[in-house]
């Protein structure tokens, strides 16, 4: 294989402010004119300092239902405790990424364990939706803890990523995903280079946590998403500050896309369905257990 051809940039978007549940969160997509870039629906950039004095119960999301995609979270600074209606229950920290595929329905929450809650402390992450083929919707949900030490690192000169999923540079990420994506963490220092082949056919974007990256004649500051043509194989990145980024690309769905609320079908009748499934029940249950042994 020879990626030698640069994929320019083809529009950068600034972060708008979104109110979830009384806090400020950071959303680069979707946007007033892009709806999503196939197959990623959404991005939120979360950061806060929990003030302490919290239980875990008041903290976070509680239980709620999903069908039809991958809720996916990044998570930089503190930790995030996954809870489900499968059973599962497990707690990422910085590093680390709660993969869950919803399929055909599952309700979990998502909160901070109780260190954070009752002492307070920093906590970051992005979490993306990732919508799934028509064919994969109704398959069996699953739900994948990743921490930081099951995420393959590649380091070159000033450069370090981690591998979601995907392939960078033959360094395969443990995701597991319906359709073929390269998902990425990248930290590059200072005046840093980097290089990232990148399929043609993939749908691509970089979202810079902080710092800036020029890339062309671009440059992506803090909080923009830099959207890029697929023309060429090869995204180069140079760092102007010490800079935290990461990479969503993948080959588009190119399917009729219905969304409400936690739901992406394809459908309207699918929509409906989903509305009532999840109201019998049928996405399972979720009771939540905060005991100090649990
Ligand atoms: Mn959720």
């Amino acid at each position: 294989m020879n990626n030698t051809v640069k994929r320019t940039i083809k529009k950068i978007y600034p972060a708008n402010k979104v109110n979830m549940g009384g806090h400020l969160l950071d959303q680069p997509l979707p946007n007033k004119e892009l709806q999503s870039l196939d197959p990623f629906l959404l991005i939120h950039h979360w950061h806060q300092m929990l003030p302490g004095g919290q239980r875990p119960q008041e903290a976070g999301v509680g239980p709620h239902p999903h069908r039809g995609f991958s809720p996916v979270t990044f998570i930089f600074k503190g930790a995030v405790e996954h809870r489900d209606s499968l059973g599962k229950h497990a707690t990422v920290h910085a590093g680390g990424t709660q993969w869950m595929f919803a399929g055909r329905g599952i309700t979990h929450s998502e909160r901070f364990p109780s260190e954070l809650t009752e002492n307070g402390g920093e906590l970051e992450f992005i979490q993306f939706w990732v919508n799934s083929p028509a064919a994969n919707k109704m398959d069996q949900p699953y739900y994948q803890p990743i921490q930081l030490a099951d995420t393959p690192l590649v380091e070159e000169n000033k450069s370090k990523l981690w591998v979601v999923s995907g392939s960078y540079k033959g360094t395969k990420g443990a995701a597991p995903t319906n359709s073929p994506q390269l998902l990425l963490r990248g930290e590059l220092q200072k005046d840093g280079i980097l290089e990232i082949p990148i399929s043609s056919t993939f749908n691509t974007l970089i979202y810079v946590l902080e710092g800036a990256l020029k890339s062309g004649e671009h440059t992506i500051l803090t909080k923009d998403m830099a959207i890029f043509q697929n023309d060429g194989d090869l995204v180069e990145v140079k760092a102007m500050a010490n800079t935290r980024y990461i990479v969503l690309a993948g080959e588009p769905i190119n399917e009729p896309v219905a969304q409400y609320g936690p739901f992406v079908m394809n459908t309207e009748t699918q929509l409906m369905e989903a509305v009532r499934d999840a109201q019998m029940g049928k996405m399972g249950v979720l009771i939540e257990s905060f005991d100090a042994t649990d």
